[in-house]
């Protein structure tokens, strides 16, 4: 697990009401009935739990942890859980909402949820965060399963503790199930093109808004915010398709060449820097690492936090096009301003829905007993981006609205359809 703890964010809006105000907006359009609103805007289930666990020098402490299933009427309920010192309830809630969206978007048969250990990994010794991964999925239990609620990575999880969690999982059930969580060790029926899949993901969303934009890759210049598993990988395969990366950052500033940075070199160096680009030769560290994002570039890629493009800087931006790897890059505030400049958003529920497409490869195999290459991975997940900006950006014609309302619009429409089927009590 590398993780470094993030800048402190000025403005952050409460992730829930961030997601709803786009959620009554894309309701709205789509004339959802009132019963159904309600039904969707609430969570199926809260789980909230307490943990002691015995530290390393004989004390106990008391972990609080929360698992949220949003809903699950297309299918299992799917999301990451998080280990952070600054989970909470409501954070928990957005995303596994936000995870509903995602799946339905990308037209997967899975519902939404999320987990989270109020926790400071970085202060914890590996046997105490097993520790505390096997208890939180022992309490659990009855709620998750490959049926059921399937958890993968977030913040502060890897494949560690997935494979602690698997593991867990199955002692519980005297037998191996490894379709109970995603984001395995590749020995433990991990899929291949799941690490870079998000970023995979980000790239053929960037390609398929060029296109729509009539911007020809080959000409077009790319501002990477993030250059974790999502920004390097979105950088490196972005710049495999012919754009040019002027600038890439990480927590330690933004790095510019406006000659193209070489992305496989920036990789290694930062393989080998612990994580990080301080220092790295390839480019000019920028004064104001935040100035990245208000280049004159064609495609921006904020691929690090939420809330970073906010009601401050919106009106400063000049890049043609929004590509969101991160969840929640864009406050719901600024959406309007971006709008009014004529910017073009690829809203996080389709840019990085790549994850969760390749998450469900995974399920799928382990279910089957049977491995893909990477080549077949990559091929039906390229497949099912396309295929779900397509509809996307049909949606927003029919509707006239931002490709962020109408990714909701979208996901909206498939869950309330399938709620209409199944039905209530
Ligand atoms: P990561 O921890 O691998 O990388 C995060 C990167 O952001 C690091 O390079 C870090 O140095 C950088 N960073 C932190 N603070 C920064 C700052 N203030 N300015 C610039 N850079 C900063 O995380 P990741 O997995 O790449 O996730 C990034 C975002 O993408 C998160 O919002 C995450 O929720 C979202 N996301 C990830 C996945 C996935 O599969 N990993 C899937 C969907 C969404």
């Amino acid at each position: 697990m590398e993780y470094i703890e993030p800048a402190p964010i000025t403005d952050k809006e409460n992730p829930f009401e961030s997601m709803m105000s786009r959620f009554i907006i894309a309701a709205k359009h789509l004339g959802l009935n009132e019963e159904t609103f309600n039904v969707l805007k609430s969570p199926d289930k809260q789980v909230i739990i307490n943990i002691p666990i015995t530290m390393d020098n004989g004390s106990i402490k008391v972990f609080e942890a929360y698992r949220v299933i949003h809903n699950n009427v297309l299918g299992p309920s799917k999301g990451g859980v998080r280990f952070d010192p600054h989970v909470n309830l409501d954070e928990v809630k957005a995303l596994a909402a936000w995870m509903t969206w995602k799946c339905a978007v990308v037209d997967i048969p899975f519902g939404g949820a999320k987990g989270g250990i109020c926790c400071n990994p970085r202060e914890m010794s590996s046997g105490e965060i097993e520790r505390l991964t096997r208890a939180y999925t022992t309490s659990l239990f009855d709620v998750f399963g490959p049926d059921t609620d399937i958890p993968a990575p977030d913040m502060g999880t890897g494949q560690r503790e997935m494979a602690w969690m698997m593991d867990q999982y199955s002692r519980n059930s005297s037998m191996t199930v490894n379709g109970v969580v995603t984001g395995k060790p590749a020995v433990l029926g991990g899929s291949e093109g799941r690490v870079e899949a998000t970023g995979r993901g980000v790239m053929v969303s960037t390609l398929s808004a060029l296109e729509k934009l009539k911007i020809n890759p080959y000409n077009s210049t790319v501002a990477v915010q993030g250059f974790g598993n999502v920004g390097s990988n979105a950088a490196q395969l972005l710049a495999e398709r012919g754009t040019k990366i002027i600038v890439i950052s990480d927590i330690t500033g933004a790095y510019y060449n406006k000659d193209g940075i070489d992305i496989e070199k920036a990789i290694i160096y930062s393989k080998d820097n612990k994580g990080t680009l301080e220092n790295f030769d390839g480019a000019e560290k920028m004064d104001h690492a935040d100035d990245l994002l208000m280049l004159p570039v064609d495609v921006l890629v904020p691929a690090a936090l939420e809330d970073v493009i906010t009601m401050k800087n919106a009106d400063k931006i000049q890049a043609r096009l929004i590509v969101e790897g991160a969840n929640g890059p864009t406050s719901a505030k600024a959406d309007d301003i971006i709008a009014e400049k004529g910017i073009v958003v690829v809203p996080d529920i389709l840019a990085n829905a790549g994850g969760v497409t390749v998450s469900y490869f995974e399920w799928v195999q382990n279910r089957l007993g049977y491995k893909w290459t990477r080549d077949r991975v990559n091929r039906r997940s390229d497949r099912i981006m396309r295929d779900a900006f397509a509809n996307v950006y049909k949606t927003s014609i029919k509707y006239d609205v931002t490709l962020r309302i109408a990714a909701y619009i979208v996901a909206i429409d498939k869950v309330a359809k399938a709620y209409s089927y199944r039905g209530g009590f």
